[in-house]
């Protein structure tokens, strides 16, 4: 009934299925979908290939410098029906997923200059409204206002293992045990670090997917989008 526009945040742990209900939701509403951990991989990328990271620590000051180099954005794939990342002109949508990327990601993320950076181009994004964004500190930080939040979380066992299914279907060589201690790493320092660490906005419905299938959590996220937008049938 409604054209009225929203932002829909969509936080929650690593390997929850965010981007897919995200995308998902983004189709159903025809929305913006935008990816938020995408831009902190690209710059992830951008530091390992610059050597600014050494034994997990990064090389702050050289990284600071070279901030206002990086150049992220999204270009629409009609292929893959989704937007790709791109890093100063280069598509790099498939080696950000990689796990040498996802390895060295969270520290890249706790620097508050960063963030600082991701989120002016986040809020820019958002600015007039009709996206769903994930992310860690989407509902938190960068859309405080947002008019419908999730909080989407699952067992760290669960995530590891949809995760191991989707790189080994890619044919990357990876272990299980590999991919769990990077979820419970990222985890551990998304939600410890000082800068927006993740945590549930008070007014985000929480979607606990351990036991729940795809369908299941899309007839449930779209039931409560269509109740924020005044349109429950
Ligand atoms: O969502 P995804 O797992 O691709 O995000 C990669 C990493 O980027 C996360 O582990 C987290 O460290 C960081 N991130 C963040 N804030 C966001 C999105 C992602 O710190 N809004």
């Amino acid at each position: 009934m409604t054209n009225h526009k929203i932002v829909i945040a969509i936080d929650g742990h690593s390997s929850c299925g965010k981007s897919t209900i995200a995308k998902a939701l983004a189709t159903r509403f025809g929305y913006v979908f935008i990816d938020s951990g995408a831009m902190y991989r690209a710059v992830t990328l951008f530091v390992l290939r610059h050597n600014l990271m050494v034994d997990g620590e990064v090389n702050r000051e050289e990284l600071l410098h070279s901030l206002p180099e990086i150049k992220i954005e999204f270009r629409y794939n009609p292929e893959r029906q989704s937007s790709d990342t791109y890093l100063n002109g280069e598509n790099v949508e498939d080696e950000i997923r990689q796990l040498h990327v996802s390895q060295n990601v969270s520290p890249v993320a706790a620097i508050p200059e960063v963030r600082e950076s991701m989120v002016r181009l986040q809020k820019e994004m958002g600015k007039n409204k009709g996206i769903v964004m994930d992310g860690r500190d989407i509902g938190t930080v960068v859309f405080p206002d947002a008019e419908l939040k999730f909080f989407v979380t699952a067992s760290a066992e669960i995530r590891a293992r949809r995760r191991f299914d989707e790189q080994t279907a890619k044919g990357e060589m990876v272990s299980l045990a590999e991919i769990l201690e990077n979820v419970l790493e990222r985890d551990h320092i998304d939600s410890t670090r000082e800068a927006s660490p993740l945590r549930k906005a008070g007014d985000a419905l929480v979607l606990d997917n351990s036991n729940m299938t795809r369908e299941e959590q899309l007839e449930w996220v779209i039931k409560k989008v269509k109740e924020t937008l005044g349109n429950p049938e």
